[in-house]
């Protein structure tokens, strides 16, 4: 293996992925404070990949641990029977260890979104430890920079880099500590469980990641070897890949309900590969919220299990946000995407842009042959339209060349919704004076920009509010 050793010698002792990883923000009191941090010194990742030095590039312990260990695992496993007690218990054992990390590291420590006892805080640093995902200290500063920073050059494990990046590209290349956003994480350095495992965090990773496995199989049913492969490493590489998928995934695979500026994503799949963290759209939104998953049926072990803990006293304050609030940011989003649909659709030409035409010279222009027709001020050019009118070419050719307001709203035919939006994208110019007084005002209103407009600042046109709609009218046409 080639040195394990960067340009900073930061790596001499522990992995970034298996220690703190030094920043700026680290205070000069702080207990944890990797001193082999120069941020003086070029750091490896500032020079550019070559063929030489791309060895160095490399954070080799951590692809000893993501890549190498689970490989030796896969080797063992093809000389070691697997038993089904064992089997049940890696299972079960894997279940535990990934709801350390999700409702232990994620939730509770890097998102404080419910507070927990000591017991269950124990607990969680224990089996989370077990999984094999570096400290709570280090992965929820790096999760909070995630968030902060989603996406961009200060995001730890940014999808814009890659799918294979933010899976695992993060952790097998090492990465500049100058580069990560900065959080604040003064909260977690005041829980003595969260120093405490940071600090002892080598001998938590052996203890609950492989003796615990082990011991358990090897005193339980006498299984070592069975306990140390399957529930053991072999559980260590599924749990991790599993997590990992929160930082991949789920910022790759599904809709986007609630906001779409960014990548984070929904989608069962995701949830159900990860233990409920797979409503990461709804997460990155209401990342306080101790639920990833607000629909009774969508499934959320987490936080199920955190429910439970509550139940029985282990847990409290689980933060919520108001339906009401979330609500809004979904209606929002759904505002955007009809926005987009209807920016997409021929609403004809805007009032404000058409030429206005005197009276005199419409009536010229259709007894020359134009197929003109006048509705509440508007001029339509129907030429194209005269033979497939539905009402037939008799009835729309009686129109041209007056002003078939009446006519076209009820005193004729009261035409649906759906042919005043036709009629508009016939539109060529408006009349000037005269005609429908209130329907000019009206034109004139819309030609001012006094109509509804989306972000985007395209006009919005409610049905049934079309200009050549006019509901006044009916009454006088029918007395006329
Ligand atoms: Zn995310
Ligand atoms: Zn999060």
């Amino acid at each position: 293996m080639p040195s394990s050793q960067n340009a900073s010698g930061d790596l001499a002792v522990k992995p970034e992925y298996l220690s703190s990883q030094p920043s700026g923000m680290a205070k000069p009191s702080e207990p944890n404070r990797n001193t082999k941090y120069d941020p003086r010194k070029v750091h490896i990742t500032e020079t550019p990949l070559t063929r030489s030095n791309w060895y160095k590039h490399v954070n080799w312990l951590n692809v000893t641990f993501i890549v190498g260990i689970p490989l030796f695992g896969c080797v063992l496993a093809w000389y070691t029977p697997l038993q089904l007690k064992t089997a049940i218990f890696a299972v079960t054992y894997y279940f535990a260890t990934g709801l350390g990390i999700t409702a232990g590291y994620h939730r509770l420590w890097a998102h404080t979104s419910y507070s927990a006892t000591l017991p269950l805080r124990i607990f969680l640093a224990a089996v989370g430890g077990g999984a094999v995902e570096g400290s709570i200290r280090w992965w929820s500063r790096d999760h909070r920079a995630h968030h902060r920073y989603t996406d961009t050059d200060k995001d730890p494990y940014s999808v814009r880099k890659g799918l294979l990046y933010s899976h695992l590209g993060w952790m097998v290349m090492k990465q500049n500590p100058k580069r990560i956003g900065r959080t604040d994480i003064s909260d977690l350095n005041e829980d003595p469980v969260v120093v405490l495992q940071h600090r002892h965090y080598i001998k938590v990773v052996v203890l609950m990641g492989l003796v615990f496995p082990t011991v358990v199989a090897g005193l339980g049913w006498g299984d070592w070897m069975g306990g140390y492969v399957y529930a053991g490493i072999l559980r260590i590489f599924f749990v991790q890949q599993a997590t990992f998928c929160v930082n991949s995934l789920a910022h790759w695979l599904g809709d986007q309900p609630f906001d779409d500026r960014n990548s984070p994503r929904d989608h069962v799949i995701t949830a159900l590969v990860t233990l409920g963290e797979g409503y990461h759209n709804f997460h990155h939104e209401f990342p306080s919220d101790y639920r990833n998953a607000i629909e009774w049926h969508q499934y959320d072990p987490t936080k199920w299990f955190i429910w439970t803990c509550k139940q029985i006293g282990l847990a409290y304050d689980l933060k919520q946000f108001r339906a009401n609030e979330i609500e809004k940011g979904r209606v929002q989003q759904l505002q955007k995407k009809l926005d987009q649909k209807r920016s997409k659709l021929d609403w004809g030409v805007p009032l404000d842009q058409l030429p206005v035409m005197e009276w005199d010279d419409y009536v010229d222009q259709a007894k020359n042959g134009r197929a003109l027709v006048a509705v509440a001020g508007v001029v339509h050019d129907v030429s194209n339209f005269i033979k497939d009118h539905p009402g037939g070419k008799a009835m729309i050719s009686s129109g041209l060349g007056k002003d078939a307001t009446a006519m076209f709203n009820g005193g004729v035919y009261m035409h649906s919704n759906a042919a005043h939006n036709l009629l508009s994208t016939m539109r060529v110019g408006v009349i000037r004076g005269g005609c429908e007084v209130e329907i000019w005002k009206r034109s004139q209103m819309e030609a001012k920009g006094e109509v509804i407009r989306d972000a985007s600042g395209d006009r919005i046109v409610r049905a049934g509010l079309q200009p050549t709609k006019v509901v006044q009218n009916v009454a006088t046409a029918g007395a006329a």
